[in-house]
C-alpha cells in the first residue's frame, strides 16, 4: 500500500509558473516595504511547541501540538527538532532580538511549511507569510488588510473578497468564553462531539464540521461582537470604515474563526469563490499578547498568511499565468564522433552571445534529431557533418520555416542573428 503523504513535487511545466507566482508577490511587497527573511525549514521543537501553545488552554494545547510534526526520538525529549508549521513564531524571536523602542519593521517569507493534516497525514504546503511589527494602530491593520488583497488583486484574483471579525482584547473576551462554556454545556446534545470539544476549549476554534445541526447551534449562540469593550468597537468601526473608503469588499462574519488562539481583536480571512462556494485563501489578525508571552519583549503586530497552494491552483484552472516570450534556442548535432569537440566550440560561442543551446547527446538520423529539436521548442537547428566542415560550412535548418541552407564556419553568430531577426526573436 502506498505511504499516504502529501508532498510537494513540481516539474518544470509548472516550475515557471511558480516562479511567476513568487515574483509577482515580492514585487508587490517590495513596493510596500516588506522585507524578505529567510527562515530554516528545521526548528527547535520545544520552541515551536511553546509559541503555538502560549494563548492555550491544556485541553486545546494538545489539539493543537499534535499537528506538528516532530522530528525527535519518542523518548519524549522535546528538545529536538520539527519541520516548521508556521513563521510567525520565529519572526518574533527574530524581531525581538532587533527590534529598538518605537521602531516597525515589515518582513515576509515564502515557503514549504509542515503540518500533519486530517487524519495525521503529513503534509508540505507552501504559504506566504507577511508580518508588521511594533504598531499597535488601527492603520498597521488596514494597511495589512490592504495588502493582502491588493497581491491577490494582481495575481489576477479580483472577486477576492474579505471576511472580518473582531476576537476582542484580554478585557473584553472573558465574559464571552463565560457565557459562550455556559451556552454549550446547555446545548451539549446538539452539537457533535469533536464540535464541542474544540469549541468548549477555545471558543474561537475553527469548529463547524458542516453537520446541520452543529452549524444551526454554533449560529445561535452568543457572538463575540456583542461583547466588544468601547475600545475594540471603535477601533473595528474605524477598520471598517477605511476598508469601505478604499472600494474594498467586506463582508462582517461573526463566525470567523482561528484556530490559533494568539489572535485578538480585528480577524480576516481572504476569500474567492470556487465552483459556487466560498473558499478562504488565506487570512490573519493582530496578535499583541503572543511576543510577550514568547520573547518577554511586548511587540504588538498584525500579519497574514497566503495559502500558496490555493492560489496556484486557481490561478492555474483560470488560466491566469501567461508565459513569459519563449527564450530563442539552437539545436546543435553532429552525425561524427570526431566532430564533438566543434560541437561543444560551437556551443560556447552561442552562449557567448546569450544564445540558449539544446545539444544532441547521442547520435541520431536527421528525421530523429528534427523531431527532438521541435520537441524542445528549437527555433534553429545546426547539423555538423565532416563532408560540410571539409569546406568550411555546417547545415542551418529554419524549423519553423521548415527552409534550410549551408552557412559559413567563420560567420555562425551573424546567420543566427539574421535568422532569429526574420523570426522576431529580438
Ligand atoms: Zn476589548
Ligand atoms: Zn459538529
Amino acid at each position: 500500500m502506498d505511504r499516504v503523504i502529501n508532498i510537494h513535487q513540481f516539474m518544470p511545466d509548472k516550475v515557471w509558473k511558480w516562479n511567476l507566482l513568487e515574483q509577482k508577490i515580492a514585487q508587490v511587497l517590495s513596493l510596500h516595504d516588506y522585507q524578505e527573511i529567510r527562515l530554516s525549514v528545521l526548528q527547535d521543537y520545544g520552541v515551536i511547541h511553546e509559541g503555538i501553545t502560549a494563548l492555550m488552554q491544556q485541553d486545546e494545547a494538545t489539539i493543537a501540538a499534535e499537528g506538528i510534526i516532530n522530528l525527535s526520538q519518542p523518548n519524549g525529549d522535546l528538545s529536538l527538532l520539527t519541520l516548521r508549521p508556521e513563521g510567525t513564531i520565529s519572526v518574533l524571536h527574530h524581531t525581538a532580538k532587533i527590534i529598538k523602542d518605537h521602531e516597525v519593521l515589515r518582513f515576509y517569507y515564502m515557503g514549504p511549511m509542515f503540518r500533519k493534516e486530517n487524519n495525521n497525514v503529513p503534509s508540505e504546503f507552501h504559504q506566504l507569510g507577511v508580518e508588521l511589527l511594533g504598531s499597535e494602530s488601527v492603520i498597521s491593520e488596514n494597511e495589512v488588510i490592504s495588502l493582502g488583497i491588493k497581491i491577490c488583486q494582481q495575481l489576477g484574483l479580483k472577486d477576492v473578497n474579505l471576511h472580518l471579525n473582531s476576537f476582542g482584547c484580554q478585557d473584553c473576551r472573558v465574559q464571552f468564553f463565560e457565557d459562550m462554556r455556559a451556552y454549550l454545556t446547555e446545548h451539549e446534545t446538539e452539537l457533535c462531539a469533536t464540535c464541542f470539544k474544540k469549541l468548549y476549549t477555545n471558543p474561537f476554534a475553527d469548529a463547524d464540521c458542516g453537520d446541520v445541526a452543529c452549524t444551526k447551534a454554533i449560529m445561535e449562540g452568543p457572538k463575540i461582537m456583542d461583547y466588544l469593550c468601547p475600545n475594540c468597537r471603535r477601533n473595528f468601526s474605524k477598520v471598517k470604515k477605511i476598508q469601505a473608503n478604499l472600494a474594498h469588499q467586506y463582508t462582517i462574519d461573526p463566525k470567523l474563526f482561528k484556530n490559533y488562539a494568539y489572535y485578538n481583536e480585528t480577524v480576516f480571512d481572504f476569500v474567492i469563490k470556487k465552483n459556487g462556494t466560498e473558499q478562504v485563501i488565506g487570512g490573519g489578525g493582530r496578535y499583541d499578547y503572543l511576543s510577550r508571552m514568547i520573547t518577554g519583549k511586548n511587540i504588538p503586530a498584525v500579519g497574514f498568511y497566503l495559502n500558496m497552494d490555493s492560489i496556484f491552483e486557481t490561478m492555474d484552472r483560470r488560466e491566469l499565468f501567461t508565459p513569459l516570450d519563449k527564450d530563442f534556442s539552437v539545436y546543435i548535432a553532429t552525425q561524427s564522433e570526431d566532430l564533438e569537440m566543434m560541437l561543444l566550440q560551437i556551443a560556447q560561442e552561442l552562449h557567448d552571445n546569450n544564445i540558449k543551446t539544446v545539444l544532441s547527446t547521442d547520435k541520431h538520423s536527421i528525421t530523429e534529431d528534427v523531431a527532438l529539436a521541435t520537441k524542445a521548442q528549437c527555433e534553429l537547428m545546426l547539423v555538423i557533418r565532416d563532408e560540410n566542415v571539409r569546406e568550411g560550412k555546417i547545415l542551418m535548418r529554419n524549423l519553423s520555416k521548415e527552409h534550410q541552407d549551408y552557412i559559413k564556419l567563420d560567420g555562425i553568430i551573424e546567420a543566427i542573428l539574421l535568422a532569429r531577426k526574420s523570426l522576431n526573436k529580438e
